[in-house]
């Protein structure tokens, strides 16, 4: 997730959390997710990883699904360490991480594969792949700051709040919706900016430079297991108003 600056905040709410042991959604909390690691790597449409623009804003974007397994150079994975990010905050989970959370959810529907950019061969990596998109936040949501938007979305430019350290996303969703939900979600603010490069009127694909990424949210069971693999995962419990 892109801080409005590189300050790494004292963080101790993730160190008081308590997870419950739950194989079903049912009262699960959510967290959105934050890896506290050197963010590493370009991987985006500048490395041949394929989005689908036609869902993205026009202006710049933001949005556009991905259609394509992340394409990321080999030397920009740890070779110590089971979760890593990309320059862009694409969140990337090492073989077996991505295996506990399998086992732990029974789907791999969340978990997409991570390619190296040249050969096209997979790496042992796995990227957190969102499967549903929250609607706006609430505005009773805290720790996010707005800094030059997109003026046609006023998806992109958000950032953590350094005055506001403790990330809280509320949303008004009815509780069986909330239960129903996928292990790995996004939010619909995304944050650093994106950037949509203006080619001619007839080319055809437009490029694009860069995309805001969305704030991953996740269910209990894969932020238990997040958070057993790496003190680095901090997690922001997301509160829902019914
Ligand atoms: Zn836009």
């Amino acid at each position: 997730m892109a801080r409005e600056d590189q300050a790494i905040l004292s963080m101790s709410t993730n160190e008081r959390l308590e997870f419950v042991s739950s194989s079903t959604k049912q009262n699960q909390t959510w967290y959105a997710v934050e890896f506290r690691v050197m963010e590493k790597g370009e991987a985006g449409p500048r490395e041949g990883t394929q989005y689908d623009l036609t869902q993205g804003c026009p202006r710049c974007g933001t949005g556009s699904r991905q259609l394509s397994p992340l394409l990321l150079r080999k030397s920009d994975l740890p070779a110590n360490r089971p979760i890593a990010q990309t320059l862009d905050h694409d969140l990337l989970l090492r073989d077996d991480l991505a295996n506990s959370i399998l086992e732990a959810t029974g789907t791999g529907a969340h978990l997409w594969p991570v390619l190296e950019r040249k050969t096209r061969q997979p790496l042992p990596w796995w990227q957190l792949y969102p499967q549903y998109t929250f609607p706006k936040a609430d505005e009773a949501t805290r720790g996010l700051v707005t800094k030059r938007q997109c003026a046609e979305c006023h998806r992109d430019g958000h950032f953590s709040d350094r005055n506001h350290p403790d990330l809280s996303f509320v949303y008004r969703l009815p509780k069986v919706q909330v239960e129903t939900l996928p292990h790995v979600c996004a939010t619909w603010e995304c944050f650093g900016w994106s950037n949509l490069i203006e080619d001619p009127p007839d080319a055809v694909p437009r490029r694009v430079l860069r995309f805001a990424r969305p704030c991953i949210i996740v269910s209990e069971t894969v932020g238990r297991v997040l958070r057993e693999a790496s003190t680095k995962v901090v997690l922001y419990p997301v509160r829902f108003i019914t």
